[in-house]
């Protein structure tokens, strides 16, 4: 359209349309069969509501891109108004991540990623336990709940959310918190891609600004049972602001030789000083098990170090599969449930891993103050990753395989590295499940906003079936 930040398929450059589309997603593995009917990059929150008044006119869909990392590009959707929030708010610089510095409230538009929010919150003095990934739109990540730094004690990144600022279906602005529109405001914190309207600003707590340092250990794969053993005995003991996980991957151990399947044993602190994050790390120094061929021990990290690994972990351009699933408190032997997955991986990139959530984990599940209300202590998360596009079937293929043995043992799974199109599981408790879709409908009942990706596209207003398929139909 003329003037305005709106491409139409019909008069755009395929060219350009096409990049509109496809630029910014992440996961080079795409279904290219699936064109929007327009594109909007909005850069004021009167972009959105023109969207939306199109996608009604025309009688389209909306689908949302904050940051592009959904692994099955939710954003693209057939026939639908893609708005792509990347730029929303630019003009007003500065002040588009705006800090209140007597409630320590930060307030951003969604298409910031972890990165900009945390380069911005140190410079004065504090953080936001946002995504490992440093390229993470807030957007896709906060609304399913978001696994962010330290999760395991911390919290879920959406419990630091105070408020929103939304658009709904029918063109209206509105502020959601626990007091105005508060069912929307319980929906944006777990109901990821179903949430049924857009949000134009998060208001987020923030915490002081803490160093970081962590004890690494690469052990061969044979040490696999003993080690993912080991972690999870000593998760619940280990201290409070130290984050844990237990990773397989192709990593070489000795310099010069070819990269092996190792197991690796990370534990990442957050404290004032190195005084207090030798105390956090000293324990479990002292208990780790032998035969480590790396072993590190309170080495000093940051924000910046970390987010150059996941880049080199993650990097773009590569085609990729994740699938995942929270292990049962009923399972004997997780050790043994992961042991194939673990062992077996598939691709010199990929990589299997185990995060520990204990103690959040033990805290309520009823989802009264938010939709999230899937976790287990255990989460465990396949990451394929691949070049070629006629190794799809290869990789896509055998996480499917390992994710059939693993989920029986499984009470649900998290919405952010999940596929619905492959694979149907529960992403909420029973309760919260029907009380979202009440919500969804009371907010959205025509099902303007695209919502769930499921085979087909075909979820709609009733959203996902939040049922195990292995347990009958
Ligand atoms: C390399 C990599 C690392 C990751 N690491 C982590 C991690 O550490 N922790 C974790 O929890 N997850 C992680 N994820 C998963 C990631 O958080 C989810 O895929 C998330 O949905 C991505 O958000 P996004 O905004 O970048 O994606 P997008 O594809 O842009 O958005 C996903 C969907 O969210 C909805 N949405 C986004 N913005 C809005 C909005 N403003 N209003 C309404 N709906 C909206 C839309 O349905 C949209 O299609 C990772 C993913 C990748 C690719």
């Amino acid at each position: 359209m003329e003037g305005s930040r709106i491409l139409l398929r019909d008069s755009t450059d395929p060219a350009i349309f096409r990049a509109a589309v496809w630029g910014r997603v992440f996961n080079a593995c795409r279904d290219l069969s699936r064109v929007p009917f327009a594109v909007c990059k909005a850069r004021t929150v009167a972009d959105i509501v023109a969207a939306v008044e199109l996608a009604k006119a025309k009688i389209c869909r909306v689908s949302v891109r904050a940051g592009g990392h959904s692994w099955a590009a939710w954003s693209v959707r057939q026939d639908a108004v893609l708005i792509d929030v990347e730029n929303l708010d630019l003009d007003l610089g500065r002040d588009r991540i705006d800090y209140d510095d007597k409630t320590n409230i930060v307030s951003c538009p969604p298409g910031i990623t972890g990165r900009m929010l945390n380069e911005f919150l140190a410079t004065v003095n504090r953080m936001f336990a946002g995504g490992h990934c440093p390229d993470v739109g807030l957007g896709g990540f906060l609304l399913q709940g978001g696994m962010g730094w330290n999760c395991k004690n911390w919290g879920w990144a959406c419990e630091s959310v105070v408020a929103i600022d939304v658009v709904t279906t029918d063109g209206k602005q509105l502020l959601c918190n626990t007091t105005e529109h508060p069912d929307l405001f319980w929906a944006a914190r777990g109901a990821g891609p179903g949430f049924p309207a857009i949000v134009t600003r998060f208001y987020l707590k923030t915490r002081p600004l803490l160093q970081m340092w962590q004890n690494l250990y690469i052990f061969p794969i044979s040490e696999y049972k003993k080690v993912l053993q080991w972690e999870i005995e000593i998760a619940p003991t280990v201290d409070p602001d130290t984050e844990m996980v237990g990773v397989s991957s192709f990593i070489p151990l000795t310099d010069g030789k070819e990269a092996e399947l190792t197991i690796l044993a990370n534990f990442t602190t957050f404290k004032p000083s190195l005084k207090e994050a030798t105390v956090a790390l000293a324990p479990i120094h002292a208990a780790v098990p032998s035969g480590a061929k790396i072993s590190v021990f309170c080495q000093p990290t940051s924000f910046e170090k970390e987010y150059a690994q996941q880049i080199k972990t993650y990097p773009q351009g590569w085609r990729y599969c994740s699938d995942n699933a929270y292990i049962s408190p009923n399972c004997t032997d997780i050790v043994g449930v992961l042991e194939e997955s673990f062992s077996g991986l598939v691709g010199q990139k990929s990589c299997a891993l185990w995060f520990s959530m204990n103690p959040r984990s033990m805290r309520d599940h009823k989802g009264e103050e938010m939709a999230l209300s899937m976790q287990s202590d255990h989460y465990f998360a396949l990451y394929t990753v691949w070049e070629d596009e006629k190794d799809d079937q290869k990789y896509q293929g055998w996480v499917a395989d390992m994710m059939k043995k693993v989920e029986r043992y499984s009470v649900g799974s998290y919405l952010g590295d999940a596929d619905f199109r492959v694979r149907r599981t529960k992403f909420w408790s029973a309760e919260v499940g029907e009380k979202l879709r009440e919500v969804r409908r009371k907010w959205d009942p025509e099902g303007r906003i695209c919502g769930f990706l499921d085979e087909g596209d075909k979820s709609g207003v009733n959203g996902l079936r939040n049922d195990f398929e292995w347990e009958g139909s």
